[in-house]
């Protein structure tokens, strides 16, 4: 007899996203959630700093105005151009349930970040993935064809490659009728963003995190560019779920970094720095490393398997991470540290793997 209570014929099933874990150990080595090795800007510790305690007990400013003024005037667009959200994940899901209604199926890589299959079964939006190419890359041409909506990350995760301006144009002019979101995450460590193409396409939305370039993952700020129609839907729809969702420290915080364009800069060559010395290491090891415009590598080993690599790496307190889905179970993706802990990590891959 089925003993389940009978509400649970009800519920809302979903297969979570599974995020890298948050091993709390002193002497860990954390490279497996693509974050930021480096503080914040000093300016963003003076912002929090700074913070009237009164503001604690008000809620906080409606859609984020001043951080969304500070951002418009950053890129150099209007503010009715730009979309505030709690991370780039909140922005994303709220994109995907105001833009993803058709009855047709949305189109992404079978190899891309994990959460858009999420998003699209919660929000019950249908879906197709499309094989990358042999090579990890991304063929703009499969997104030429009859579909409810298009999503990209640019560049790439967990493969850490990047398509160039005029591919990306390709897809969104093969798609006037649809909306078409470039998740650009990772863009500041080299990619190539299409932001100026939001000017020329009503159906561009362009996503940007504060959680990898400027150090910032812990306060949770994401935001949207793209047509004003695109943003009044955004704001309407999340407007009907939540009015306050960015709260005051993140909104002072956000505006701080912005103003320091110079540590900004500083950080994003130290580790695009960093992660091409430890590129030409690996591949000295004997690791097929792609050519990475993120602060990540997806690595590959000759001989020694992934999740050899994966498990002796856990045992010396590095956390990379690893993905046992078809065409990448032998691949492993590792987040870009410091000079240090890139050291300690290519000291431990040395011995794992032989190559004295
Ligand atoms: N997009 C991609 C491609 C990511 O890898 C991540 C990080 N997990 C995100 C979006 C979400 O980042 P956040 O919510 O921290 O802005």
């Amino acid at each position: 007899m089925d003993k389940r209570p009978e509400w649970t014929a009800h519920v809302r099933r979903v297969t979570p996203y599974v995020p890298g874990e948050q091993p709390n150990e002193t002497d860990m080595i954390k490279l497996n959630t693509n974050e930021n090795p480096y503080p914040p800007s000093p300016a963003v510790f003076e912002a929090c700093h700074n913070l009237d305690p009164a503001a604690f007990s008000l809620y906080p400013e409606l859609s984020a105005g001043s951080l969304v003024r500070s951002l418009a005037a950053y890129h150099g667009i209007s503010e009715r151009e730009v979309f505030v959200g709690v991370g780039s994940d909140d922005v994303l899901s709220l994109a995907f349930l105001t833009f993803f209604n058709a009855d047709k199926p949305i189109l992404f890589a079978d190899i891309t970040y994990s959460f858009y299959p999420v998003w699209a079964e919660v929000y019950r939006i249908p879906f197709a993935c499309m094989a990358l190419r042999p090579d990890l890359t991304i063929d703009p041409a499969d997104y030429d064809r009859e579909n409810g909506g298009v999503v990209i990350a640019n560049p790439n995760a967990p493969t850490s490659i990047g398509m160039t301006v005029s591919q990306i144009e390709d897809v969104i002019r093969a798609n006037p009728g649809v909306v078409v979101i470039i998740d650009e995450a990772y863009v500041d460590f080299g990619g190539e963003t299409v932001l100026p193409l939001i000017s020329k396409y009503d159906n561009l939305l362009v996503v940007r995190t504060y959680s990898k370039s400027r150090s910032l993952a812990g306060m949770r700020i994401g935001y949207a560019m793209g047509n004003e129609n695109l943003i009044q839907a955004l704001n309407d729809v999340k407007e009907s779920i939540n009015s306050y969702t960015i709260n005051t420290a993140s909104i002072r915080m956000g505006i701080a970094s912005l103003g320091d364009e110079q540590y900004f800069q500083e950080n994003l060559q130290k580790v695009m720095r960093t992660r091409e010395r430890v590129k030409e290491a690996l591949r000295e090891m004997g690791f097929d490393v792609k050519q990475s415009q993120t602060n990540f590598l997806f690595v590959s080993h000759h001989t020694v398997p992934a999740t050899e690599i994966f498990e002796k790496l856990k045992q010396r307190h590095i956390y990379v991470r690893y993905f046992s889905k078809k065409r990448i179970e032998n691949y492993l993706r590792i987040t870009v540290g410091t000079e240090e802990q890139m050291d300690r990590f290519l000291e431990a891959v040395r011995e794992i793997t032989g190559t004295f």
